[in-house]
């Protein structure tokens, strides 16, 4: 039997990647492209169309995956074909991508949150298939989360479940991207971290903010901010493993040891504080994109598994 080959796509706000993932989860043609004229276009779901035709055209002769598999930083419905809400991308709100696209191409076609797919990776990366309950942080402009339960990704009643990023803070009163007030997000995101620098400390280029500034409070009081959803998750679930990725923890100088011992400080002692497991992601442009392809194969193989 031929290898199956999935076009796994990781779509944001900015860019948007591409590649072909097989049934060993190797990743071939990976490619990434601006998505900006995408967003700001009347249809964007035809513009995707588009660039996919494009794609299949130049790296599959003309002919289609087995599956298309496409993950967004959005909320996605339990039944996972709609993008219901997407706060930083306005053009992203209640599209029933997976029915469009399988209009379009007559394959299979799967959704889900980008954070999700990232997690799925990481759990390979890491060997972690068979640990009952993983729980991936994903600290980049927003607060991302994903939730693993006996392999199989937490749902929810309306497929929102995870959205750690929009529990609310005492004391935080911004608006976040959701159209709430004093979200975990609003405190705990590059979003943050770019009014802190802007605010206190504008002379200094963000990428150098952990370099210049680590041990200043308004960076110290960043971090504990960091850390209190995340113990939170962890008091709640008391995890097998925590996996902490995304932009921001690999940030120049980031103060991890920090970090890891705010999150310690509010752990429930002895346990979980006592033998709690962090693992890092290692953030490439690929993860998203092999996640996608995971997914799919998933996918494909069980009819049950969202
Ligand atoms: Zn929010």
């Amino acid at each position: 039997m031929a290898n199956k080959l999935i076009l796994g796509m990781d779509i944001g706000g900015t860019n948007m990647r591409f590649g072909l993932v097989d049934e060993r989860y190797c990743l071939s043609h990976f490619v990434i492209e601006p998505t900006q004229e995408v967003f700001c276009c009347a249809d964007p779901m035809d513009m995707i169309k588009e660039r996919i035709r494009a794609y299949c055209d130049e790296h599959l002769d003309g002919k289609l995956p087995d599956a298309i598999s496409m993950g967004f930083p959005s909320t996605i419905d339990k039944t996972r074909r709609i993008v219901t809400s997407t706060p930083n991308v306005r053009a992203l709100q209640n599209i029933a991508v997976a029915d469009f696209m399988e209009r379009a191409f007559k394959i299979p076609v799967y959704i889900n949150r980008d954070v999700n797919f990232l997690m799925l990776y990481d759990i390979l990366h890491h060997h972690l298939e068979n640990q009952k309950i993983v729980l991936g942080f994903y600290l980049g402009t927003g607060l991302g989360n994903a939730i693993s339960i006996g392999g199989n990704l937490l749902l929810g009643k309306n497929g929102v479940a995870a959205e750690l990023g929009h529990i609310p803070m005492l004391g935080a009163t911004d608006l976040c991207g959701c159209g709430n007030y004093g979200c975990a997000e609003t405190v705990a995101s590059g979003v943050r971290l770019e009014k802190i620098q802007s605010d206190l400390f504008p002379d200094t280029s963000i990428r150098e903010m952990f370099t210049r500034h680590r041990d200043e409070p308004a960076i110290l009081e960043f971090i504990d901010g960091l850390s209190i959803p995340i113990a939170t998750e962890v008091n709640i679930f008391d995890p097998d493993y925590v996996i902490i990725g995304g932009g921001i923890p690999q940030m120049p100088d980031f103060p991890m040891q920090y970090l890891e011992e705010s999150i310690h400080r509010h752990l429930r002692k002895p346990y979980p504080a006592l033998n709690l497991e962090i693992l890092y992601s290692i953030p490439k442009q690929e993860n998203g994109v092999i996640g996608a392809g995971i997914y799919a194969f998933k996918r494909l193989e069980s009819e049950d598994y969202r």
